[in-house]
């Protein structure tokens, strides 16, 4: 007996994509996974920043970073990944950007600050700033790879990624798909709840077999005008952190409004208010996150992740 001829030969059963098709797309996958290979083998230190839970200072910490390791003289890129919540737009001072610009060769051309700091973000593509992104999983890690792939970093030593909070696909997308990825850096602050799940973020990295380069703790205390010192979320969280997961605590930060007003109006604080308190702590704060990453020797630190020779 003749068996009943398929309509179409190269289409999966249950009438989905075709076999073809999903070829199609698995060899587009590996290509831009070679290219996220290829563009972060010319990045020395890659640094993704965590914290477990949101409002603790987590992008206030990425977008000063990036401007002290800019004035410092080093190339910064920075990688928005908080596609829902993405304020390094408006904290690196480039909310006025709209677009990105793409090259002939299709490759990404980020955003420059005036400190020269590079960033691409979801949040320089969106109509407006209230714009919402409403994303499945699956859809964040095709934008998180294509946006490695594609981008031109123009030289930069340092990529900072800032991660949304917690522990979900964008920060299993970044660890896996960065070929040697210097590590996490833990923000967190000192209250009950930040610290349990803080724990959580640190274990992860743990379990990922990512290193855990530091913590900061920030909204550490408040300093009243007659200098006495209110610790308003609690106390001695970072350092119980630091000493369970053998990380080391990089400094902690006090609440300083001007630190508010000077992320709202995109400037770093630490050159707005150099002689704050805040600042110093922060200054210090910069010093040894670069003593520790660069310790880590850079490429040479490549041996994870799916690079190829
Ligand atoms: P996250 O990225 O963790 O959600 P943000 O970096 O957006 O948090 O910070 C939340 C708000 O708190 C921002 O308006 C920021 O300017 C402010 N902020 C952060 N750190 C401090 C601080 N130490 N003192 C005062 N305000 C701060």
């Amino acid at each position: 007996m003749a068996l009943p001829q398929r309509s179409n030969p190269g289409a999966a059963p249950g009438g989905g994509q075709s076999y073809r098709e999903i070829a199609e797309r698995m060899k587009k996958v590996q290509e831009e996974q070679r290219l996220v290979v290829e563009r972060m083998r010319r990045i020395p230190y890659k640094v993704a920043v965590l914290s477990a839970k949101g409002g603790v200072g987590k992008s206030f910490v990425t977008a000063s970073l990036a401007m002290a390791l800019a004035t410092m003289g080093k190339v910064v890129g920075v990688f928005d990944a908080d596609f829902h919540g993405p304020s390094m737009p408006l904290m690196l001072g480039l909310s006025q950007v709209k677009g990105l610009l793409a090259r002939d060769d299709g490759s990404i051309v980020p955003a420059v600050n005036v400190y020269g700091v590079r960033l691409v973000s979801v949040g320089l593509m969106l109509p407006s700033e209230e714009a919402p992104v409403i994303w499945r999983g699956a859809l964040k890690t095709t934008a998180i790879r294509q946006l490695l792939a594609y981008t031109d970093w123009e030289g930069a030593e340092y990529l900072l990624i800032d991660l949304p909070p917690g522990t979900g696909d964008e920060q299993l997308t970044i660890a896996q798909t960065i070929p040697g990825l210097t590590g996490f850096l833990l923000v967190t602050m000192p209250s009950e709840v930040s610290k349990i799940v803080v724990k959580k973020a640190a274990a992860f990295a743990q379990k990922l077999n990512v290193p855990l380069l530091g913590i900061i703790e920030n909204m550490s205390y408040f300093r009243c005008p007659d200098g006495s010192i209110q610790y308003i979320f609690g106390k001695g969280a970072a350092e119980e952190i630091a000493k369970e997961f053998n990380v080391p605590l990089l400094g902690q930060i006090p609440i300083d409004p001007r630190i508010r007003e000077a992320t709202d109006a995109g400037v770093p604080f630490f050159l707005e208010y150099p002689d704050s308190e805040a600042a110093k702590v922060f200054l210090e704060i910069a010093r040894k996150f670069v003593e520790i990453v660069e310790s880590k020797g850079g490429k040479s630190n490549n041996a994870r992740g799916s690079e190829q020779p």
